[in-house]
């Protein structure tokens, strides 16, 4: 058996074309982005397995861990042979555990040994996602148990709420199935998410259903035959592949990522130029406007609310774990509030106060003067939500903290304007409208270059040591946001000017 002909889980989300690629290029390199993120599941998966338990703390708890070794194992085959015999010997707690197949293969981080006795063993497998798993919740229960105390304490109804990711399910449900095979399935799965200190269970019988029909659509002659552009080739190793057979094809995915193509390959339009050629209005427009590289369309004339006192703000959060940078400009002066200090109540609480009452001030300084004032963001989706989160979890707490309610007041206000909403009122174009896009229309470049919201996640997690590395980190990482917050300013400035460059509809 060749083990890389197997189905792993991730395979079943996703491209489909990607498991026809992997199979007929094995050697083509991971991105950089997806070698980071297998960098940062691996210290996750690091992290949760120095908190699994490795003892008894009574006599009656019988305890006896198998270590197999690291996960992804080098020679999965002789790994899924090593997990049988450990389950053989009844050992309570078994971590790096495989199952292989014909059709698939699945690493188990750490298998639990259900029943008191080895006669009556059924194991739980236990699995690391990168994802949220469960979120706190007034109303909703689900059983979970401290990650150190996995196989030694019974699951409790813990006050959150289970989140469901496919690629987790998929996971659970293989490990399942093949702990049915040997008679030994509890029923039960575990997860252990962001929060690494909690593991969360689920019924995996559940999930079997889908998996069925996962695996059907992975079956050789359900496999696309060709590849068609989703958003994911952006960061696939297979891109350099897909690329110039999609160009060739003049695929109209080229132009229209995912099932954004649908509606025109219903009609029948399977190609670029089939969409120009079928005069369709806007669509074609944009379809033309993409192949001869016409980054922005504008509606007609440009307009954009602006103020006397004009702030440029932007915000870098870590992950869902909290906002670690507040970027500002203002009158060519770039303002940062930031910490590098594990993101925590009382860090992050200071940092956000600080930021707060600078804004208000020159608010209230602008006021004061007579004049208007008017602080942009593009895209304030996140800034809002970290505004707010911070208001709820440290007003009261932290002195300059505002309450939900003041949040709430400014951000619905005119003062806050969200400059992505003004240019998708007055553009439209065939790579969408991103700051990236948009800011070098307007004569902004990047002095970092391209660098991703990915790698900022990246960048910061460097950046929180005390080395030279780290500090380079932090360097690239106000660099990024200086640059982003006088983008938005360019941006703004050029539309006042009418956007001068850009063709109308
Ligand atoms: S580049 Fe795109 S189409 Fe090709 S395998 Fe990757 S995700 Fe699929």
């Amino acid at each position: 058996m060749r083990v890389e002909k197997q189905v792993r889980a991730s395979d079943l989300v996703g491209c489909r074309y990607r498991l026809v690629q992997r199979r007929n290029h094995p050697e083509a390199p991971r991105t950089d982005a997806a070698q980071a993120r297998a960098e940062r599941y691996d210290a996750a998966r690091e992290a949760v397995w120095e908190k699994f338990p490795r003892k008894s703390d009574s006599r009656r708890t019988p305890f006896r861990r198998i270590d197999l070794g690291p996960l992804p194992a080098p020679d999965p085959w002789l790994r899924s042979l090593e997990t049988l015999e450990a389950l053989a010997t009844g050992a309570t707690h078994i971590t790096g555990a495989v199952f292989a197949n014909e059709q698939w293969i699945v690493g188990v981080d750490m298998l639990v040994r259900a029943g008191a006795s080895t006669s009556d063993a059924a194991y739980t497998p236990v699995m690391v996602s990168s994802h949220r798993v469960a979120r706190k919740h007034d109303k909703a229960t689900t059983p979970g148990v401290p990650t150190h105390r996995l196989g030694l304490s019974k699951p409790l109804e813990l006050g959150y709420k289970a989140r469901h990711h496919v690629l987790d399910g998929y996971h659970l449900a293989m490990a399942a199935r093949a702990l049915d095979d040997l008679g030994l399935n509890s029923g039960r799965g575990g997860l252990v998410g962001q929060d690494r200190n909690l593991t969360f269970f689920s019924d995996t019988a559940s999930y079997q259903d889908t998996l069925d029909k996962a695996l059907e659509a992975v079956e050789l002659h359900n496999l696309p035959t060709q590849p068609r552009r989703v958003k994911e080739c952006a960061s696939c190793r297979f891109w350099p592949l897909c690329q110039p057979e999609l160009e060739a094809m003049d695929d109209i995915s080229l132009f229209l990522p995912g099932d954004r193509a649908r509606p025109y390959r219903e009609r029948g339009i399977d190609t670029v130029q089939g969409l120009i050629d079928a005069s369709l209005g806007l669509p074609s427009q944009l379809a033309a406007a993409w192949r001869d590289g016409t980054v922005l369309l504008a509606r007609g004339d440009v307009t954009v609310p602006r103020a006397d006192v004009e702030i440029d703000l932007d915000m870098e959060a870590y992950l869902d774990q909290g906002a670690y940078l507040w970027g500002a400009w203002l009158d060519g002066t770039y303002y940062d509030f930031v910490t590098w200090e594990a993101l925590g109540p009382k860090a992050e609480a200071h940092n956000f106060a600080r930021m707060w009452t600078w804004l208000m001030q020159q608010r209230d300084q602008a006021h004061a003067a007579g004049k208007t004032f008017a602080a942009y963001c593009y895209s304030a989706h996140g800034e809002n939500h970290w505004m707010r989160m911070s208001a709820q979890r440290f007003a009261g707490h932290t002195p300059g903290v505002p309450s939900v309610e003041e949040v709430d007041a400014f951000i619905n206000s005119a003062e806050w304007v969200d400059l992505f909403a003004h240019v998708k009122a007055n553009f439209v174009g065939p790579y969408g409208l991103s700051l990236k896009t948009v800011a070098p229309q307007a004569g902004f470049h990047w002095e970092q270059g391209d660098f991703d919201g990915e790698e900022s996640v990246n960048a910061r997690r460097v950046a929180i040591g005390h080395d030279d590395e780290a500090l380079r980190a932090r360097e690239m990482l106000l660099t990024y946001n200086a640059d982003d917050v006088q983008a938005t300013a360019a941006v703004r400035e050029w539309m006042s000017n009418n956007a001068p460059n850009v063709p109308r509809l």
